[in-house]
């Protein structure tokens, strides 16, 4: 190693220390979870980082952590003999890119995964994940210097879009550690609104699912059910990792946890559009494009809500899918849920949630957990 290499390597390392540190100083422990886990770069294909994470937190909390050929990553937590078995999962991936091609003069190109509003896309900065290490990049567009009048209200398709990251040619860029295929994300992180109990953050969808999980999984005391849990791969890009959780847990019973679509901002007022609203609770979803809820459990999770005291409001939106649909169509079918943690913005650079729907999203789950016995799931079940 010479020397101008060991002094960055220094820095760097210094520069960990010190982002572990003020972490650890973080005198709330829910929100330092938060933050790492939204923070971490995740694009579908490239969970490694999350996974990461998440192996350190389940270590002490499951039994049998491991990941399956495909990248899931699965533990359990035993209850009772022959007790039901109850799956929670959420996914690990985020929505993101791909370096597609990088052209002669070292612009960068990206096909995206997970869908976006090419609107939402331009302007922007991006991590580009290498081997050799973070390379930032920004969606540049024409100045409004330059830009004519019938151009100003065009839409640029992704598929045009370019990351400039600085270098003069392609062989500069591969230089830098770029190649075609490598993860590309949005280059932003955590921050608290104002003191408001709103954050701002990239990846909620669905870092905030995983993180309500472990959450759960720590504050849950006596369970009538074995707990199975699923973070799961490539989510964004057809839910392609749930395909196979299933042989891996045999699940009785399925909870997917996700972001829920809230729509009250000044852009999106109509009911008709989206109903869910920050503050309101966890959201249950009755309808969504990949799957309609088993209804003996939307009804039992309506009584377990109103019993403990904890605001909900159902959500029912087509343009939406999720991992607990593959599930469902599992075996000889699941009965399966999804709850989401209302989320503004989601599929855009950030999204803002507020942390009382996070906290009695998990409040709920733990409730659901420490309530689901052999009877109650064996009653769900039946038709
Ligand atoms: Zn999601």
């Amino acid at each position: 190693m010479d020397r101008p290499c060991r002094t960055a390597t220094l820095i760097v390392l210094a520069r960990l220390c010190l982002a572990s540190l003020a972490l650890a100083q973080q005198p709330d422990p829910g929100l330092r979870l938060l933050t790492e886990l939204v923070n971490a770069n995740g694009a579908s294909g490239f969970e490694g980082p999350v996974r990461d994470i998440l192996r350190r937190e389940w270590q002490g909390l499951l039994q049998d952590v491991r990941a399956d050929g495909m990248g899931n990553l699965l533990g359990t937590l035993p209850g009772p003999g022959g007790s039901p078995k109850v799956l929670l999962m959420a996914h690990m991936d985020e929505v993101g890119f791909l370096v597609r091609y990088i052209d002669e003069r070292g612009f960068v190109y990206m096909n995206n995964v997970g869908g976006y509003i090419d609107q939402s896309v331009l302007t922007q900065r991006f991590t580009i994940t290498t081997p050799q290490g973070p390379v930032v990049g920004y969606t540049g567009m024409k100045s409004g210097h330059i830009v004519s009048a019938d151009e100003r209200n065009r839409l640029v398709p992704l598929q045009d879009m370019f990351l400039d990251i600085g270098a003069r040619s392609r062989e500069e860029a591969e230089k830098l550690g770029v190649r075609p295929g490598l993860p590309v994300t949005y280059r932003t992180e955590l921050e608290p609104l104002n003191g408001t109990g709103r954050y701002l953050a990239r990846a909620w969808d669905d870092r905030i699912g995983l993180a309500a999980i472990t959450e759960a999984l720590r504050q849950v005391r006596s369970h009538p059910n074995t707990i199975q849990v699923a973070a799961t791969v490539q989510e964004e890009n057809g839910l392609r990792g749930a395909a196979v959780v299933y042989p891996s847990t045999n699940p009785d019973i399925v909870i997917n946890l996700e972001i829920g679509i809230a729509t009250d901002f000044p852009l999106l007022t109509s009911p008709k559009l989206a109903q869910e609203a920050l503050g309101k609770g966890p959201a249950l979803f009755v309808f969504d494009g990949s799957m309609i809820p088993n209804n003996k459990f939307v009804d039992w999770i309506v009584k377990v809500a109103r019993e403990s005291n904890i605001p909900i409001q159902f959500e029912s939106v087509s343009g939406y899918g999720e991992d607990g649909s593959i599930l469902q169509r599992s075996a000889q079918g699941i009965p399966a849920i999804n709850l989401g943690v209302p989320t503004r913005y989601a599929h855009s650079q950030s999204g803002v949630i507020d942390r009382a729907d996070y906290d009695n999203t998990v409040k709920l789950l733990v409730q659901m957990l420490q309530k689901l016995s052999a009877a109650e799931v064996r009653s769900i079940r039946e038709f």
